[in-house]
């Protein structure tokens, strides 16, 4: 018989995203999103927009929502890319910014995708091993020979870079592209946005997914120099020219306006997050200073991959990786204040 797969499709290992089981409901901690709702003014948008429009093909410059994005952060319009959620940013920025058998740096323990990417775009990962409190060592990353991935915070430990250390590395390589994934940035951190003009070899990508509560519409927006933005189009203008949907751009134009309700929303889970961190310390985990809206958490006499199995049982799903260096740790969304005492309690029982 014929094999119809290019030996990519049948080589490649994808990502695994975090399970979605539909047996019963979970408390779902698993997979970084918000629990909050999204901003009631995108409900609004969304049920009182215009039905038939959806016969139309949307904008592919997705002007409208670039220019809710540039007052924002009070930045030019030319400087900004929307993507498909941003791991579809992150896919493009590899395709704009290396070529085949290029090296590519980031920790040895980050987002996983990177790995993923790297494979379908035959570049050579070169993984910089995290010291033993998965702190970054930014001298390992100054003065590299190719371009450099860092999620800031970083996934899934939590733990961030300070924005003079982002400069550090932006400034010591600068005939190489860095690339900031800010997924979880709002949780903490102080955006790299604002070194992108300093430094043209600076490419910051965010999403709506995690502080904006919009995981469903999949949208991602990056900031960086003119150029690099004209690398990004010129990948998806290869690739498909509408990759935002007409109610996609509706709803992050109403998020991205409505910043009442998302400072509101990102101070409810970092208040949450920092009383979480407290109760699992008392219980004898270990719990690197997350910034983001995660924690990742060892318990001194408990597998990890027990509590995972346990908690799964109990209704509450976290994630589990069963990877060298981190396989006794889980990944815990944080949830809402109640949400999070019925994880406490289950905890409580299962390490007993
Ligand atoms: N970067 C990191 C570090 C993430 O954890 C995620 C979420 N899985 C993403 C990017 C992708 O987010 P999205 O595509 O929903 O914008």
């Amino acid at each position: 018989m014929s094999d119809f797969l290019s030996n990519k499709a049948k080589s490649i290992e994808p990502y695994t995203p975090g399970e979605q089981p539909k047996d019963k409901k979970y408390i779902k901690l698993n997979t970084n999103e918000s629990p909050y709702p999204p901003s009631n003014a995108v409900k609004k948008i969304i049920t009182e927009s215009n039905f038939d429009d959806l016969r139309l093909y949307p904008d592919p410059n997705v002007s409208d929502l670039k220019k809710e994005i540039s007052k924002f952060y009070n930045i030019n319009e030319k400087n900004i890319f929307i993507g498909n959620g941003s791991d579809e940013i992150l896919a493009f920025s590899f395709m704009a910014f290396f070529n085949k058998g290029d090296k590519i740096y980031y920790p040895n323990i980050t987002y996983s995708f990177y790995s993923v990417y790297s494979k379908l775009f035959d570049l050579k990962e070169v993984q910089i091993p995290l010291k033993d409190d998965f702190t970054i060592d930014i001298n390992d990353y100054k003065n590299l020979n190719s371009g450099i991935f860092i999620a800031n915070p970083n996934a899934p430990t939590g733990l961030l870079l300070s924005l003079s250390q982002i400069e550090e590395i932006a400034s010591t390589n600068k005939n190489h592209i860095i690339v900031i994934d800010e997924a979880y940035i709002d949780f903490g951190g102080e955006s790299a946005y604002k070194l992108t003009e300093k430094y043209n070899n600076l490419l910051v990508i965010q999403t709506f997914s995690k502080s904006r509560a919009l995981a469903g519409m999949r949208l991602g927006f990056a900031i960086g120099n003119e150029y690099l933005i004209q690398g990004l189009k010129n990948i998806k203008y290869s690739f498909n020219s509408y990759t935002i949907n007409r109610l996609s751009i509706l709803a992050g134009i109403e998020a991205m306006k409505d910043k009442a309700y998302f400072e509101e929303s990102v101070n409810k889970v970092i208040n949450t997050r920092e009383k979480t961190k407290v109760i699992l310390k008392e219980l004898g985990f270990i719990v690197p200073d997350s910034k983001s809206n995660f924690l990742f958490i060892s318990h001194k006499n408990k597998f990890a991959e027990d509590i995972y199995i346990k908690l799964r049982e109990e209704g509450i799903l976290v994630r589990y990786f069963k990877t060298r260096l981190i396989d006794n740790y889980i990944r815990v969304t944080i949830g809402t204040d109640e949400e999070m005492n019925i994880f406490i309690e289950k905890i409580k029982e299962i390490i007993k």
